[in-house]
């Protein structure tokens, strides 16, 4: 990216900038003296939509006002609330609004697709993870080994980076899959790696997967709303994801899941059942026995927490107006333009872990600086402390991810200066 290092230059893309008025449908936290922070940590907890807490109150005044009538009777009845939120996610992840479901959250998601698509036996027991996963995530795939009888220090297969290097590389992934994939009865692996906002190519990986007879699923955690995806053509079986990183519908919000649909309608596969996964038209008969629906609905388990999912009606339709390609377009020009200040000004003090290729990663840059932990601690804190917000992940990585949906040229351009002005 060319730019020049001067405020103007950052001032005169926000006003060139189509989708700077998305902004103002945000809340955005302040400093004590009243002014907006600087936040970039998007990519940990999204900003709030405005409009979410009259979508809220509606349901809050719903169950008031109608109480055990809201199920039917409600503005937006109860009873197929979920299915609200299937056509705007099936085209965030590339998918069909029968691929697709809002439930739960990540983790839990990640355990009812294990339950189905993880079966191993004596010849193929592995599960491919990413050696460097998500605590959750690993926690998740080792407690389900276990599960299963086998022992994790041997079932779980791992891949990392090449010695002296950040990012995990495809063509080891294939090589992985290739050469151990006679043993391994599920991939497993990250659609944007939390910790370097590296990409993954997940076409590729599922191919190669399916081509060794395994099963693969990603966790979009950190891809949904960020990186444009294409799941169901990439044939994983599955995919998990939580809505309150990019997705921006609070703390705690309602999680989302996909099923390829090959899968639909082959009740024969083993699950954890509830019933609300049970067919609609004769759940309140209470039938003894469970017919799943056709698609990622059959793997719902609980009627929806109304109150946890509300928030997404507010922030879905901002994904929709300003659409994921001139999002994307927008990010991946925000975020060049971050590499670039950095590595014109700070190249002696600030290593970038994320890879340089915008084509393999998405909003976020991971950042090393060339301080002991505990400097950089003291580095962050400062920025912290001066409304600069991003997050600090252990052992010493400051993770900042401008979002096109509402950072500006200019809060990059700040981000960086204010960085300067710290290490100085
Ligand atoms: C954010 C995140 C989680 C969080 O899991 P919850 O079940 O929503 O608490 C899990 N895995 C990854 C990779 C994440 O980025």
């Amino acid at each position: 990216m060319n730019v020049s290092l001067e405020r103007s230059f950052a001032e005169q893309q926000d006003r060139a900038d189509a989708l700077a008025k998305m902004r103002d449908a945000f809340r955005v936290p302040t400093r004590a003296d009243g002014t907006e922070q600087v936040y970039l940590c998007g990519h940990s907890l999204g900003l709030q939509p405005k409009t979410v807490g009259s979508i809220v109150q509606e349901e809050l005044e719903s169950w008031a006002r109608r109480a055990v009538d809201g199920h039917f009777e409600s503005q937006r009845p109860w009873l197929n609330y979920h299915e609200r939120f299937a056509p705007s996610l099936a085209r965030l992840v590339g998918a069909q609004p029968l691929e697709v479901v809002a439930m739960n959250t990540l983790t839990v998601n990640l355990h009812l697709m294990l339950a189905t698509f993880y079966r191993p036996t004596r010849e193929r027991s592995k599960i491919l993870v990413e050696k460097h996963a998500f605590s959750s995530d690993r926690y998740a795939v080792a407690s389900q080994v276990r599960l299963h009888g086998f022992d994790p220090q041997t079932a779980m297969l791992e891949i990392g980076p090449r010695a002296g290097e950040e990012a995990v590389r495809t063509e080891d992934v294939l090589a992985l899959i290739e050469r151990e994939g006679a043993q391994i009865a599920t991939v497993m692996l990250p659609g944007v790696q939390y910790l370097n906002g590296q990409r993954f190519d997940l076409r590729a990986i599922a191919e190669q997967a399916h081509r060794a007879g395994c099963r693969v699923g990603f966790d979009l955690a950190h891809a949904i709303g960020n990186v444009p995806l294409a799941l169901h053509d990439s044939g994983a079986d599955f995919a998990v994801w939580c809505h309150y990183k990019y997705l921006n519908a609070g703390p705690g919000a309602i999680g989302g899941c996909f099923v390829h649909e090959r899968h639909a309608r082959d009740s024969d596969l083993v699950r954890l059942a509830g019933w609300w996964g049970h067919d609609k038209a004769s759940r309140f008969q209470m039938p003894h026995d469970f017919q799943p629906l056709p698609g990622a609905e059959g793997w719902q388990i609980s009627n929806l927490p109304i109150l946890a999912a509300a928030p997404l009606l507010a922030s879905l339709p901002l994904f929709d107006a300003a659409g994921l390609p001139a999002l994307r377009a927008k990010s991946i020009r925000m975020t060049g333009y971050l590499e670039s200040l950095l590595r014109a000004q700070l190249a002696d003090s600030v290593t970038i872990l994320t890879p340089a290729d915008p084509e393999a990663r998405g909003c976020q840059l991971s950042l090393r600086l060339k301080r002991t932990p505990s400097e950089a601690h003291k580095v962050f804190d400062a920025l912290a402390a001066a409304g600069f917000t991003g997050d600090w992940r252990e052992p010493d990585v400051i993770r900042v991810a401008p979002v096109p949906l509402y950072n500006t040229f200019v809060e990059v351009w700040e981000f960086a200066a204010a960085l300067g002005r710290t290490l100085r």
